[in-house]
């Protein structure tokens, strides 16, 4: 991190600010210029608010020259994280989709899904137990009840299962879910956060709605730094002044993620347009650019679909965007350590 001073500083604000920083364990290399000084400051900077630094009278401009966030950063960890989800393995080159419900409505429902996507060459299932609906008279979810009936397709198809966590007094009650999914209104639920990075459990981590690429990696930051590195990072669209579609999906977000992290990126097409028609154009966009996966709604029946119907594919649809990616598959972008190798 470096420090700008404003011309001839305060010697007593200045003397205070060395001390204060000295107390972080950082060292400062001083260099006095003709017309500013700078600060070099060397050691985990990571401690520093800089916002507090930047509203110093004495402080002219603060820059980073490290990223705050270290285990997720790819200049510490070169390589492609690579890890497997009951036996499917996830990154390096391989490409999953995770397909199924929004949310879990009954047992046929469920297993009907996850038998057409499986057939259809899904990977993983999806369906959400406990749902974060706008309205609290909205549809809210099977609860409980939701998981035992994802688990009951999980043993008929064994597909492995992604579910949403919406709160961390919940943890006991997703012990035998595969990946635990934390969605984009929880994004920033430090403290659901913190406990997941305690547990040895796949995480797949969405991008808030109104949420920089950084803030995304910060947030991982509070579940690799417990220990937890099993992390899927998953673009679902942001919230931007179009309003043609539910959200804005920003698919660049695969280059800068891949860049930026080691960590496997997946887009979420179905939440970013909101419009079934236009998932399957997005999905294929997204494997086009070197995305690690999909995840993408899937209904038996959308017109009666109680959450999200307007957005979900029927099984014929979703196979039609199955067999779309495997000719688009070949001639995708493809990341070596993060720089996009074109076709
Ligand atoms: C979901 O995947 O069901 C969901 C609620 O997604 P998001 O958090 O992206 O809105
Ligand atoms: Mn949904």
């Amino acid at each position: 991190m470096i420090i700008v001073l404003k011309p001839e500083p305060d010697p007593d604000q200045l003397s205070n600010l060395m001390e204060w920083l000295k107390s972080l364990n950082l060292k400062i290399n001083v260099s006095e210029g003709e017309n500013s000084t700078i600060l070099g400051l060397i050691g985990d900077t990571s401690v520093v608010d800089i916002e507090l630094l930047r509203a110093l009278d004495i402080v002219d401009a603060v820059k980073r020259v490290q990223e705050p966030y270290k285990n997720a950063n790819r200049k510490f960890h070169p390589d492609d994280t690579v890890f497997t989800v009951r036996g499917v393995p996830i990154g390096n080159g391989t490409f999953n989709v995770i397909a199924g419900p929004c949310s879990i409505e009954t047992e046929e429902q469920i297993c009907a899904v996850a038998a057409a996507v499986k057939a259809s060459g899904a990977t993983l299932l999806r369906g959400g137990a406990f749902k974060p609906r706008t309205s609290p008279y909205a549809f809210q979810g099977l609860r409980q009840n939701g998981l035992k009936l994802l688990l009951e397709a999980r043993d008929r198809t064994n597909l492995p299962v992604v579910t949403e966590i919406m709160d961390l007094s919940h943890i006991p009650l997703f012990e035998d879910v595969d990946v635990i999914q934390i969605g984009a209104r929880n994004m920033q639920n430090f403290e659901l956060l913190k406990e997941i990075g305690h547990l040895h459990k796949p995480v797949l981590l969405k991008r808030g709605l109104a949420n920089s690429l950084k803030e995304l990696l910060m947030s991982v930051e509070y579940i690799m730094s417990g220990g937890n590195d099993k992390i899927i990072l998953c673009e679902r669209g942001i919230r931007t002044f179009e309003t043609a579609t539910r959200n804005t999906l920003d698919l660049s977000a695969v280059p800068v993620l891949k860049k930026l992290t080691h960590l496997p990126v997946f887009i979420d097409p179905s939440h970013a347009t909101g419009i079934a028609a236009l998932v399957p154009p997005m999905a294929v966009a997204a494997a086009a650019c070197g995305a690690d996966g999909l995840m993408i709604e899937v209904h038996n029946d959308p017109p009666h679909a109680l959450c999200d119907g307007a957005q979900s594919l029927t099984p014929e649809a979703f196979d039609g965007v199955m067999r779309a990616i495997e000719k688009v598959r070949p001639f995708a972008v493809r990341y070596d350590h993060g720089t996009p190798v074109m076709p």
